[in-house]
């Protein structure tokens, strides 16, 4: 065990307060694409940016292919967690870590066994009418082609996901920053920490004991007590309870 992973070991085994805050690279190890890394193939079938397509005014006004791209990019019913997210629901349900805080709308750490998952952008397992409000599950979208409808008044069902130009839940921000604030070892993985509101949010913290673990570097890690390059799975892995 490295240096590093040694001492992230003895600060979880230290602490009762842990808070996790991850971003899209916890879920990529799952097999899910981050819709930013822009490959070739998606300039092939799609004539428009991601950032464009993800718009409350896209949705409105190209609904189909908002779910074309959605479909094809967004949702990945077959994934399923890895070594990152079954350690952080061990060590929640060990009493150690108080939240996960996720920018990621997969679902994934509530399939591993976590509770207390704050999901600050959404998630695609529920979605609703956007006229009268049912509640779907994600086989609504899953299971149907083109725009998907609700059964009562035939209008547009769409995601509980927070796309480019809608805010923010503020309750559940403000839950975040509490959960940040107390935190006694705050874990940052799977973020370049560029995605509004990761890096505002990560200023609430106020203890000695944040550590980035990223593949890459990251703006923050000039604050960060303790950086460790690598798979979050990988290195997650490695902690004992
Ligand atoms: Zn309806």
């Amino acid at each position: 065990m490295d240096q590093a992973v040694k001492t992230l070991q003895t600060w979880i085994s230290e602490s009762k307060n842990i808070v996790f805050f991850g971003g899209a690279g916890v879920s990529t190890e799952s097999g899910i694409p981050d819709f930013r890394s822009v490959d070739g193939l998606y300039h092939q079938q799609y004539a428009y940016p991601p950032e464009t397509v993800l718009s409350h005014s896209f949705l409105r006004s190209h609904s189909e292919e908002f779910y074309r791209f959605y479909r094809d990019k967004m949702i990945a019913p077959w994934a399923k967690p890895n070594p990152a997210h079954a350690k952080l629901a061990e060590l929640e349900q060990a009493g150690k870590l108080q939240a996960v805080i996720t920018q990621n709308i997969d679902g994934l750490h509530q399939m591993a066994g976590s509770r207390q998952v704050l999901e600050l952008h959404g998630s695609v397992h529920r979605n609703y009418c956007s006229k009268c409000g049912r509640s779907y599950p994600i086989s609504r979208i899953t299971e149907s082609s083109g725009i998907p409808v609700c059964e009562d008044c035939g209008s547009m069902v769409r995601p509980d996901v927070v796309l480019y130009e809608e805010a923010l839940d503020m309750d559940l921000m403000n839950r975040a920053i509490s959960y940040l604030r107390s935190a006694d070892v705050l874990i940052v993985g799977g973020t370049s920490l560029v995605v509004y509101p990761a890096a505002g949010l990560i200023q609430y913290y106020r203890g000695n004991k944040l550590v980035l673990i990223n593949k890459s570097p990251t703006a923050l890690d000039q604050k960060a007590n303790l950086v460790i390059s690598g798979s979050i799975g990988e290195i997650l892995s490695q902690i004992t309870l």
